[in-house]
């Protein structure tokens, strides 16, 4: 995969520090200057937030860089983001304050430039390592998209979202047909990259982003809709059936087709929702397999019993 330069925003209201520091990081890293604390947040508060390392001075007049570094770190979409103080020698008698607000580091005026490159290397790097394992901790390792705890987290996000705002939810779980004959007769090696194409097709026939697919385990799949009513959810269905198809992997051991298939088990939950997150997984979980009962490669709805 191709690395990104990381970005760097410089907070600091004099043009001389920012020469300095520009003159010293530019060749390596992308940067993004603030003149003032406010605009800093306000920066940081655009919703394709890219920065990866906070410069930001201590004394500005309106908002200080306390003050401004405490706010970066209440803030869920930013605190995540390490911030290294920029002081003079002087100051450094309040390095406690800056530690409480939130900071990583200190950096003193006037700067010595090794110092400056070494720390913001090392505390890149610790963020882009951070970046790296938080992003596989909800990945599936094998086919790289969304892994079972990612779709947990998701999918008790959106039960309570959608049910605030009394919109209807979908739930999609996906079974390959006679995997196991398709291991057994091709090889383990090609029943993974069996299960990478699949998951490929799948994800490529969901356009919306609001909308995802995981790894719900082994061959296994399981898509969440919000906001998606039942003709909604089984015409996804239907479509993400399709794409399987289409692949035409050959698989002469199944009894459904002369390629890999998948069966399907839709439910969906309208408000006002009277029973719990599981019961929707339960009735998709029922429907999966009567759709195999019926034959698989096919898909199955069945209603939720959601008394009023
Ligand atoms: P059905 O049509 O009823 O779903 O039959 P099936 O053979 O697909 O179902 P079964 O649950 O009996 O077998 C699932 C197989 O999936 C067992 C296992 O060998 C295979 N499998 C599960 N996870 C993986 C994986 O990560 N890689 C590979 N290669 N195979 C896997
Ligand atoms: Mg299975
Ligand atoms: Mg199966």
């Amino acid at each position: 995969m191709e690395q990104k330069r990381p970005t760097i925003l410089i907070v600091d209201d004099e043009k001389n520090n920012i020469d300095v520091l520009v003159n010293l990081l530019s060749g390596k890293y992308r940067i993004v200057i603030a003149k003032s604390g406010e605009q800093a947040l306000k920066r940081l508060n655009q919703i394709d937030n890219d920065i990866d390392l906070i410069l930001l001075d201590v004394l500005m007049p309106e908002m200080d860089g306390y003050e401004v570094c405490r706010r970066i770190k209440k803030n869920i979409d930013t605190n995540g983001i390490p911030v290294i103080f920029i002081t003079a020698l002087s100051e450094t008698e309040n390095e406690t304050t800056g530690f409480e607000a939130g900071a990583v580091d200190y950096i003193t005026k006037p700067f010595s430039p090794p110092v400056v490159v070494a720390r913001v290397r090392t505390h890149l790097e610790l963020k882009l390592y951070r970046d790296t394992c938080e992003a596989m901790a909800w990945e599936d390792g094998l086919t790289g998209i969304p892994n079972r705890r990612k779709f947990e987290e998701f999918f008790g996000f959106q039960w309570n979202a959608t049910g605030r705002r009394r919109a209807p939810l979908s739930l999609i779980l996906m079974d390959v047909d006679f995997f196991k004959r398709y291991n057994d007769n091709y090889g383990h090696g090609a029943g993974d990259e069996c299960l990478k194409s699949v998951a490929c097709a799948l994800k490529s026939a969901m356009p919306r982003t609001s909308d995802i697919v995981a790894r719900y385990g082994g061959e296994e799949f399981v898509c969440v809709l919000p906001d998606t009513d039942s003709a909604g959810g089984l015409k996804v269905a239907h479509r993400l059936l399709d794409a399987v198809r289409n692949l035409q992997i050959p698989h002469e051991f199944s009894d459904a087709a002369k390629h890999v298939t998948m069966s399907m088990g839709v439910s969906t939950v309208a408000p006002p929702v009277k029973v719990s997150a599981s019961v929707l997984i339960e009735t998709a979980d029922k429907a999966l397999y009567e759709a195999k009962a019926m034959g698989r490669n096919q898909v199955k709805f069945l209603a939720l019993n959601n008394p009023i």
